[in-house]
């Protein structure tokens, strides 16, 4: 276990200041890490992508449990401490780079050697909260989406994230179609160092075989939710044919048929009156 002093002590060895640009929080909570790894269903023989291992101590507690572990970093800095921290770990490998601007499927295959219908992958992290929603978008859009994806992420996020009908945000929705997301614990600024400003949680989300719209309309369900969420305080039946550019009495007769009240707001949708409304809206 890495102490708070020594991650401090590390840093200064090799004469580095956290960047808080990156979102460098370094974990130093023990009890953090069981829970991540608990939560996050590796087996011997699971492939784990790391997003941003910073001094290595995550990875290396996945490296003991799961049969791979590619570590995407961005900070240069950061490489020679990983290498140094997971030299005896022979099924890890570190890749410098910007996990927006890498494809996660090509990279894991490429390393990996396996192809893409192949590939069955899980996401760990200690996510840099500045790209969080971001890199949710990214890899729930990638070509083959993780099993699961188990993060540290903001407490307010992770509380959007698993929102009930009643709450609910395009950001919920977005990942409550793929996945049912759930909020294993609170964590305090205290298991961090540097401390953040903000409490955390950690999220996982286990992610359905198969989405709960097709993946052929999910393009039409995403427009449609996106227009919903556009004017989030108006009515419906008002922010739907603002944001799809539709006569208001053909976005009224599509609620009807799917049995909404046009007067309802976003927020208060369920995904599977999200994906009836957008059957509705598609009928002429
Ligand atoms: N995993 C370490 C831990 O738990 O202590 C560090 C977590 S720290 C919150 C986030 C890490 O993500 C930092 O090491 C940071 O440099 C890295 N990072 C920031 N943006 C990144 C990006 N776009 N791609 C990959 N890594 C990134």
């Amino acid at each position: 276990m890495i102490a708070p002093m020594d991650a401090l002590d590390l840093l200064r060895r090799y004469s580095l200041q956290p960047s808080k640009g990156l979102g460098q929080n370094f974990l130093v909570a023990d009890w953090v890490y069981e829970r991540i790894l608990e939560a996050s269903g590796l087996d011997r023989e699971a492939i784990v992508l790391e997003i941003g291992p910073g001094l290595g101590t995550l990875t290396r507690r996945l490296a003991a449990r799961a049969g791979r572990v590619v570590a995407v970093e961005l900070d240069r800095r950061l490489i020679p401490i990983l290498e140094e921290a997971l030299a005896g770990c022979e099924n890890v490998t570190i890749i410098q780079g910007d996990i927006l601007a890498l494809d996660p499927v090509a990279l894991l295959c490429e390393r990996l050697h396996i192809p893409p219908d192949k590939l069955a992958y899980y996401v760990v992290a200690n996510l840099p909260y500045y790209i969080t929603s971001h890199a949710l978008r990214h890899l729930l859009s990638a070509r083959v989406r993780p099993r699961q994806m188990t993060l540290l992420v903001q407490r307010e996020v992770a509380e959007r994230i698993t929102a009930k009908p009643g709450a609910m945000s395009l950001l919920a929705v977005s990942v409550q179609v793929f996945g049912a997301p759930e909020l294993v614990c609170r964590v305090p600024p205290s298991a961090f160092v540097p401390r953040p400003k903000v409490s955390s949680a950690v999220l996982a989300v286990p992610l359905y075989p198969q989405p709960l719209v097709a993946e052929g309309r999910l393009e039409a369900f995403f427009a449609v939710v996106r227009a919903g969420f556009g004017q989030k305080r108006k009515q419906l039946l008002n922010s739907l044919a603002v944001g799809l550019g539709m006569e208001k009495a053909a976005v009224e007769k599509a609620l009807h048929a799917a049995g909404i009240d046009p007067s309802r707001r976003a927020q208060a949708l369920s995904i599977e009156e999200w994906a009836r409304l957008t059957a509705a809206l598609e009928r002429p």
